[in-house]
């Protein structure tokens, strides 16, 4: 098992000469909640924030937003409408948003939106411009701002070099919680390695003509020539309403992610690895897949079992298998083995003015809930949360819940299970 904060940087630091340094930066801007990743979570929080009244700031590293349901190349955003029923005003927000780009967008099936992702990624800006909410691009936060055992911003790199975002809330919705892990919150102790995907889209096939088990074989009797080809390839799934198609395989394994130079190999290895797929296919005796090309690599690897906070509360295996409900339940985690509520001390450290949501939430490696519809809706509650904390001047630790709740059901979430 791998300790998550190995490096405490607050100790490493020592508090005072880091953070007086930090004061020192320049002050890019003061807002009530900062949501910091525009991932799925990131995209529900800064919608839940904004739609409360409060002044927001989402900051995000790449130049779009969507995180990993963009990186899946075209795989489906699951459990955006549990049992085909809308889930919440901010899912239906962004379903909205993608559909109003055209047929091309979106394919949506039951629970599943299976999204063109350059469209996803205009649809999610235009869901933050609808609601005005804030938000730059191509800014990394690289460490928290604390102050005693309060998180009141964060430390931004930029291209003008470091500045400071000070906020009353932080939401930290980096899919690996780690904002909380800067500020020195308690981590999940996770598996030394983890699968990785990097997904892929490709062009120049005939879909229709593609016979299961085709890109299995084609794999298999590639093997000799193309050494980093995936053990499982599930196969070829069209792209939203599209001409070409995405592939699922089951990438590479034995990395740590957060390893900086295991993770840079991880990352070169699967660029490899989709070029000898790409190979395989096109040397296949399947007519249908002797043209095929890439035509998009993802931006980085999907990481299955990212960085995660150790919370008030980590949810259980078997809070999932005995569909727990909890005083404090903010969402849903809906599954294909059931749901269960998602308690708000999930997303809650022991330090004040932070609360983490999406893929980053305290829950145990079996409990984890990585659908795309949970962590909007994670994400929803955090925003909602960390708007009305800094409504009321009381930190997130000290809400009412009952509150959250209340507003949460004026937002159309349906918090039984
Ligand atoms: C291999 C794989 C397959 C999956 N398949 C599916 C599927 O089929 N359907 C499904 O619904 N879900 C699937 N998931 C899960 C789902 O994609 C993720 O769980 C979900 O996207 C997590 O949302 P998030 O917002 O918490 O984090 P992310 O999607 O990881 O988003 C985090 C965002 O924060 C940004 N960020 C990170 N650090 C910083 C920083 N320091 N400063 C600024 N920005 C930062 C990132 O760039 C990113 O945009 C899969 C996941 C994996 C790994």
């Amino acid at each position: 098992m791998r300790e998550n904060n190995k490096v405490n940087r607050r100790a490493l630091f020592s508090g005072a000469s880091a953070q007086s340094t930090y004061a020192a930066l320049p002050l890019l801007e003061t807002v009530d909640v900062l949501i910091v990743g525009g991932g799925p979570a990131g995209i529900g929080a800064a919608l839940a924030a904004k739609q409360q009244g409060a002044s927001c700031l989402l900051v995000e590293s790449f130049s779009f937003f969507g995180g990993s349901a963009v990186w899946g190349m075209g795989r489906p955003l699951e459990q955006m409408r549990p049992d085909g029923k809308p889930r919440s005003a901010i899912h239906e927000m962004v379903i909205e948003q993608l559909m109003a780009q055209g047929d091309q967008s979106v394919r949506i099936e039951n629970d599943r939106l299976y999204p063109q992702v350059h469209f996803l990624k205009a649809a999610l800006a235009d869901a933050l411009d609808a609601a005005n909410c804030p938000y730059l691009v191509h800014v990394q936060a690289v460490d928290a701002c604390v102050q005693g055992s309060r998180v009141s911003g964060v430390v931004l790199a930029t291209k003008q070099g470091l500045m400071r975002v000070d906020a009353k809330v932080v939401v930290d919705c980096t899919g690996e919680a780690s904002v909380a892990c800067f500020a020195g919150a308690k981590m999940q102790e996770a598996p030394d390695a983890v699968p990785m995907n990097l997904g892929a889209a490709y062009v120049d096939l005939d879909l229709a003509a593609v016979k299961e088990g085709d890109v299995a074989e084609a794999i298999d009797q590639a093997w000799e020539k193309n050494p980093l080809l995936p053990e499982t390839v599930t196969g070829l799934k069209q792209v939203a309403n599209g001409t070409f198609a995405y592939m699922e395989h089951d990438g590479v394994s034995n990395f740590d992610s957060l390893d900086p130079k295991q993770r840079s190999e991880a990352e070169c290895r699967s660029r490899r690895q989709i070029v000898q797929m790409e190979r395989a296919m096109r040397a296949s005796s399947a007519e249908a897949l002797q043209d095929i090309d890439i035509c998009e690599g993802a931006p980085q690897l999907s990481v299955s079992m990212p960085r995660r906070l150790k919370g008030l509360y980590t949810l259980t295996p078997k809070d999932v298998s005995g569909h727990t409900m909890f005083s404090d339940t903010v969402a849903v985690r809906f599954d294909v083995s059931g749901r269960c509520g998602i308690p708000f001390r999930t997303m809650l450290p022991e330090l004040d003015g932070l609360i983490v949501a999406g893929a980053g939430i305290s829950a145990a490696n079996d409990a984890v809930s990585m659908a795309a519809g949970n962590c909007i809706a994670t994400g929803h509650a955090a925003g909602l949360a960390a708007a009305l904390s800094a409504k009321k001047g009381i930190m997130p630790r000290k809400l009412h819940v009952a509150e959250v709740q209340d507003a949460l059901r004026k937002d159309g979430v349906d918090l039984n299970v």
